[in-house]
């Protein structure tokens, strides 16, 4: 890894710089935070499991036309993608009420909304991602209508796609972030999906039992973190029977 120049280190991934101009290899860490990076641990497998589940979540929608930067994964803990520009917004999209919707507006967790509602963030973490308008967006220059107008469309068909896969493998998606990164083919700016797609930006909730298995099992304390990904990627058919495969059997280590 030291040969490689490190672009850019974030809480849970890294960005190194790619083969090819372009492009870039994202390696998915250990490391577990939340609010904000108040509460951090290093789970073990976590790495692993998020790289294989985000490729399989930019697999499934580069398959129904879907823009994004996943390329190929290079090994265990490793994708090459493709280089973006981020817009510095957080778009969660959510389908049940939970977490800051509910605390916000008062709405009982696990209520069904009346349709996806789309929200954005401002990525900042010394403000703690703040809420923000379009009115916001468009007056502070963070992306234009037709980019916004984009973004929703993009969001809303990452929504419909990973609520049908979810639904096959008796799981209810709650809510999710994504990220959405501009690029250029000669003077055309196209925006894609970016970042990754894994149970820590999910809320997945089994529908059978209501069983957690995303981030809010660390962020709650509700049990061991890697077991609940591992039963996500073993639903999807992500990870052979029995266990993930690479790692015999994750546990937490700090
Ligand atoms: N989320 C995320 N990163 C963030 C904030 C939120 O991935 O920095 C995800 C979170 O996991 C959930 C959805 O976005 O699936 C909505 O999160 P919410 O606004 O309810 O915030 P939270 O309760 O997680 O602070």
């Amino acid at each position: 890894m030291s040969r490689r120049k490190i672009l850019y280190e974030g809480k849970a991934k890294i960005l190194y710089e790619g083969p090819e101009p372009g492009t870039l290899v994202q390696y998915f860490k250990d490391d577990a935070t939340a609010y904000n990076a108040e509460k951090k641990a290093v789970i073990d497998g976590k790495g692993a499991l998020n790289n294989r589940l985000s490729e399989f979540f930019m697999r499934g929608l580069t398959a129904i036309g879907v823009p994004n930067h996943f390329i190929k994964r290079l090994n265990m803990r490793e994708q090459l993608i493709r280089q973006v520009e981020i817009i510095p917004l957080e778009v969660i999209v959510r389908n049940f009420a939970a977490g800051s919707l509910g605390k916000r507006l008062g709405i009982e967790e696990g209520t069904q909304l009346p349709r996806p509602i789309v929200e954005f963030c401002y990525k900042d973490d010394s403000l703690g991602d703040p809420l923000v308008s379009e009115e916001h967006i468009i007056a502070f220059g963070w992306a234009s209508q037709q980019d916004l107008d984009d973004m929703v469309a993009l969001a809303l068909r990452v929504n419909d796609f990973l609520s049908g896969v979810m639904l096959a493998v008796g799981i209810r998606l709650v809510d999710f972030k994504i990220e959405i990164g501009r690029v250029w083919d000669g003077d055309y700016q196209r925006l894609i999906v970016a970042d990754e797609i894994s149970p820590d930006s999910c809320r997945l909730w089994d529908i059978e039992t209501g069983r957690k298995l995303d981030k809010d099992v660390f962020r709650r304390d509700l049990g061991d973190l890697a077991d609940a990904y591992t039963e996500v990627a073993r639903r999807l058919g992500v990870l052979p029977k029995g266990g993930n495969g690479e790692n015999p059997r994750p546990r937490l280590v700090n």
